[in-house]
């Protein structure tokens, strides 16, 4: 199997491409470095890259043999998408256009899609299940779902087979210790306590206490990354194998407030850290457990870590030794 990353260099994009090359696949890590690092492709061949490079992106699925692609390179901040959603609509839905008619012109016709829960906004129950309405409550959600449904057009019209992965909230590092996550600015809750846990902040921000859950702030569904990069794994083979198109949710199926999240990492670090309750944040909604029943089902999936304590723990091991992500 001869695998093109995109978005390689990325927080998700990297641990599958160090799982991929461990699972003896080739893999060329391809990544334009705006948000990713040059340091955290585990694999052999890099080319730096970007998705609206036709001539770049023909040449290296000519030059590498290209069976299948995994596309990450896409913006994912919620708050972000909600201010400047020109830049999502371009990034996300242009740019997944042009690479799906550059696969198409080249023949190529697997793809492992990043999606969101975000893809149903707020769910009229939980677990949510594939089949839920799929209503986003913000751009980025919504530029995911856009692409899912052109996706399942061109499976009609083209034959083009993909796997559409829904991921819930995507945390943890690998446990040797030389990837992790590295965002800037980082926003996602887990490395903003850790980085408070370091001192690196001040403390953190409670976006909102009063969601209409026990402890009045939001519930996610954390899963660690190396979880989510072997479900990739076990995409491509089961499309390889003969399987048919299909989306599916990712996540462990355990619900986690931020409080939950705060006092599970601050028993990790054994650091106790300042928090101040502020506004909610747009676009927020207040509860996502998935129900992963359906990979579990159809690929054989299931996470390996399910204590919240032991995947904050990976990345409190990446933080520790790397303060400065992959600046040092
Ligand atoms: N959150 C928070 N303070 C922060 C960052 C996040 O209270 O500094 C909350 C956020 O409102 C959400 C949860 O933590 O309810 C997870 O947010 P994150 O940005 O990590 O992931 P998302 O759910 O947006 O994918």
């Amino acid at each position: 199997m001869n695998v093109l990353v995109t978005g390689g260099a990325g927080y998700i994009g990297s641990h599958t491409v160090k799982m991929l090359k461990e699972t003896g696949k080739n893999v060329i890590a391809y990544d334009n470095l705006t948000k990713g690092h040059r340091e955290a492709v585990k694999c052999d061949v890099f080319v730096k890259g970007d998705i609206f490079d036709d001539e770049l992106l023909i040449n290296t699925i000519k030059k590498y043999n290209i069976d299948s692609v995994v596309h990450f390179a896409a913006y994912s901040l919620v708050g972000e998408s909600m201010e400047k959603p020109c830049l999502y609509y371009h990034n996300n839905v242009q740019g997944t256009l042009n690479l799906l008619d550059v696969m198409l012109r080249c023949n190529v016709k697997k793809l492992v899609f990043s999606s969101t829960a975000a893809v149903y906004g707020e769910p009229e129950a939980v677990p949510i299940t594939e089949d839920f309405m799929k209503n986003p409550t913000n751009v980025y959600g919504r530029t995911k779902l856009i692409m899912e449904n052109v996706m399942k057009d061109y499976s009609n019209a083209y034959g083009l087979k993909y796997t559409a992965l829904r991921y819930f909230n995507a945390c943890g590092a690998d446990e040797e210790g030389n990837i992790g996550e590295d965002h800037s600015p980082e926003t996602h809750l887990i490395p903003i306590v850790l980085q408070a846990c370091l001192g690196i902040r001040e403390g953190i921000k409670i976006f909102g206490d009063d969601y209409p859950t026990e402890d009045g702030t939001c519930i996610r569904d954390y899963i660690h990354v190396n979880d989510l990069a072997r479900a990739h794994i076990l995409a491509l083979e089961g499309m390889h194998e003969g399987h048919a198109s299909n989306a599916y949710n990712l996540g462990v199926g355990n619900g986690f407030s931020v409080k939950e999240i705060v006092k599970a990492a601050e028993k990790v670090t054994g650091i106790t850290i300042n928090k101040e309750t502020v506004q909610r944040r747009s676009g927020d909604p207040a509860i996502l457990i998935a129900s992963s029943d359906k990979i579990r089902g159809s690929l054989g999936w299931e996470p390996k870590y399910v204590d919240i304590k032991a995947i904050i723990s990976t990345a409190w091991n990446w933080h520790k030794n790397h303060p400065n992500g992959f600046g040092e």
